[in-house]
């Protein structure tokens, strides 16, 4: 595999002048007739953060231009310019007013972001996609993904295992309040098998999971952060989220990959 992606690349390199690739980048048109991907209103979601405690939409600093938004006719009217500008899809995160060790916020019925589904859905219906995001940071007073545990040695940690049960009880709960799509962001092992199942149990096999398959251990996060007014817990410094991101070093370097990286 990594032979032939060499030849291939070498032949690239190489064919100059018969192969020029600057020809086909010498005008918008030429450029566009050859895109790979063309992006449409269509193609983009809209993350929208729904705070339980606010009337009015809060600024978010180190987002210019984003705001939490209040569970009232503000976050509708800010939903239909979406809609209206052919933006049809948005992911919600929820901001509750009451946080405890177990995320329970995240699995009540009458969570925020069950309570703002409904409210959505009831005004959009089929105008509109419904994601939501799906995990316990927002949810949990220490600020961590899921259920923390101490071992026996006296380390802390995130157990997995737990934590993936209270994400399905988590999918299932949007489910019944009209979702279209869930999107656990947790990192845990085996989460999208634990939603799925429990979904299909309950019913939900229309529901469609869109995980972040692959997110990174990267600060690039760190805008992010400011959204949830939470403290990484300090009682429990020691657990660390970059356990769970993906590494940023590939297993395997393809040329072809390292070139697209470098031009
Ligand atoms: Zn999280």
């Amino acid at each position: 595999m990594v032979a032939t992606e060499s030849i291939r690349l070498r032949s690239y390199l190489f064919n100059y002048p018969v192969n020029r690739p600057r020809r086909l980048r010498s005008s918008v048109l030429i450029r566009n007739m050859v895109a790979e991907t063309m992006l449409r209103p269509d193609d983009f979601v809209m993350p929208i953060f729904v705070r339980e405690d606010i009337n009015e939409p809060e600024p978010i600093k180190s987002l210019p231009g984003q705001y939490r938004w209040p569970l009232n006719d503000k976050l509708i009217n800010f939903v239909d310019q979406l809609v209206s500008s052919g933006i049809r899809s948005i992911i919600l995160f929820g901001i509750p007013e009451h946080k405890d060790e177990w995320g329970s916020s995240a699995y009540d019925e009458h969570g925020i972001i069950q309570r703002t589904i409904r409210f959505l859905k009831d005004s959009f219906e089929d105008r509109l996609v419904v994601m939501a995001d799906v995990c316990l940071c927002e949810y949990t007073d220490h600020g961590h993904c899921g259920i923390v545990k101490k071992l026996p040695d006296g380390r802390y940690i995130v157990d997995n295992d737990s934590t993936i049960e209270l994400y399905a009880k988590t999918a299932v709960t949007y489910a019944e309040s009209g979702v279209d799509v869930v999107a656990p962001s947790g990192m845990m092992d085996g989460q999208v098998k634990a939603i799925r199942e429990a979904l299909d149990r309950a019913g939900f096999s229309d529901v469609v999971i869109m995980a972040y398959s692959a997110k990174y251990a990267s600060s690039f996060y760190g805008p992010f952060r400011e959204l949830q007014p939470v403290r990484l817990s300090l009682v429990i410094g020691v657990v660390t989220k970059w356990t769970r991101g993906m590494r940023m070093r590939p297993l395997r370097r393809s040329p072809w990959t390292l070139m697209r990286a470098l031009t």
